[in-house]
């Protein structure tokens, strides 16, 4: 039989009522002659309730059993939808990670997949189960100890069991109905997407529109896995979602699909620093051992033989970034004379893969901006995507004048 991967989010899961409802979903597909993978979260809130737990015993906790602690959310959402399901005679049975086994590496906190068996739940496919609900977040180390794959990482667990089973879909059920061309707090225009390719909503999850992991679409552009991002809230006839999906599978789209944004930027430079060769790894180098994920870079022309660098960086890398620095030219592997940070910046992008096959967007961003009197800080490009940094006083505006002049209202 076909099978079906179906994820639910913690709001989907997040209480008793909510569970009957989600099973409710798989019991039609149930129905359609699917067999189904569900994936559940944590119910919403529960595991930040016991981060906070984990940090009150110990707050420099050992990852091993932080991971202990906070995949149990996951165990407990498992066992109620495969009860849940029963009830509603529908055959079904939960697993746990380690049961699968989800082979993990052994970054606690941070697990990397590694492999998935499918003998062990398919031979219950086989004996008449129509459901196997699998805890998401959850894996099992080399060394036998439970591990998590990250924050969101059920996501992950839905995409590689999709994968792994070659599932036909993976439905992944949240509190919103799809993935819009920006957010609608911010632009009241913005649009509901039907579809959208692996690559733009990669850059799209990264820039922080926060409704999938990251790994997840990577994972799933990896392995052609298609998407589906719905809400467990609407009704389920006019609820189609947003697919996630290899772009010859979209016919037409916009050359700009999206406006995205990140509030939490920070913007550093190092003033006048010799313009030598190697000074770009003698910066970024301690940069990057000390863990500070450096985004955008520009270096601006020297002058007497120095420079200055400006690079973005997460706020709160900052202090790290700066002690990281300092430390360089304590050990004279470095030399500048002031080291600024401006924190108050935010990161806007428009991203589409149309933008690979039509010149301009830069251009038409550059001039919105400044009709708008925004100032751009520091400019990035990719294939699909420009970013500026600016003022965060100006990002909302920033963003509703690009949502305009990019017309991302209208269908393509
Ligand atoms: N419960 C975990 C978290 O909140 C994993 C997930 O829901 O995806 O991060
Ligand atoms: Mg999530």
């Amino acid at each position: 039989m076909p099978v079906l991967v179906m994820k639910f989010g913690g709001t989907s899961v997040a209480n008793i009522d909510r569970i009957r409802r989600a099973a409710k979903r798989v019991g039609v597909e149930v129905a359609k002659g699917y067999d189904v993978i569900v994936i559940v979260s944590a119910m919403s809130g529960k595991t930040n309730e016991l981060v906070g737990w984990v940090n009150e015993t110990s707050p420099m906790y050992d990852a091993r059993e932080y991971d202990a602690i906070l995949s149990s959310g996951e165990t407990v959402t498992a066992g109620l939808m495969a009860l849940t399901l029963q009830e509603m005679d529908v055959p079904a049975r939960s697993w746990q990670g380690w049961q699968v086994p989800l082979k993990t590496n052994s970054a606690h906190s941070a697990a990397r997949i590694e492999e998935i068996p499918t003998d062990n739940i398919n031979a219950k496919f086989g004996d008449g189960m129509r459901v196997a609900v699998v805890a998401g977040f959850q894996g099992i180390s080399p060394e036998g100890r439970i591990t998590t794959l990250g924050r969101g990482g059920s996501d992950t667990t839905a995409v590689a069991f999709a994968a792994a089973f070659e599932a036909e879909r993976c439905d992944i059920y949240t509190d919103v109905d799809g993935i819009y061309t920006t957010d609608p707090r911010i632009a009241s225009k913005a649009r509901k997407l039907d579809k959208i390719a692996f690559e733009e909503m990669l850059e799209l999850a990264s820039l922080g529109a926060k409704v999938l992991q990251t790994r997840s679409v990577e994972l799933a552009m990896r392995y052609n896995v298609k998407l589906r991002v719905l809400s467990s809230f609407e009704e389920q006839s006019d609820n189609a979602g947003t697919l996630v999906c290899d772009e010859e599978d979209i016919v037409e789209s916009n050359v700009v699909s999206g406006i995205a944004y990140s509030r939490d930027e920070a913007k550093m430079t190092l003033v006048s620093v010799a313009d030598r060769p190697g000074i770009a790894a003698a910066i970024f180098g301690p940069l990057s051992d000390a863990g500070v994920n450096v985004d955008m870079i520009i270096q601006n022309i020297a002058e007497e033989g120095r420079t200055d660098m400006t690079f973005s960086c997460p706020t709160d890398q900052v202090k790290r970034a700066e002690k990281a620095l300092n430390g360089a030219k304590e050990s004279g592997e470095i030399n500048y004379h002031d080291l600024i940070a401006d924190t108050d910046v935010a990161k806007v992008s428009a991203v589409g893969i149309g933008m690979r096959s039509q010149s301009g967007v830069a251009a038409k961003m550059f001039k919105t901006l400044s009709d708008e009197g925004v100032n751009i800080k520091v400019i990035a490009t990719s294939e699909i995507k420009i970013s500026v940094l600016i003022d965060r006083k100006y990002m909302e505006l920033a963003v509703q004048a690009l949502h305009d002049v990019f017309e991302l209202e209208k269908t393509a």
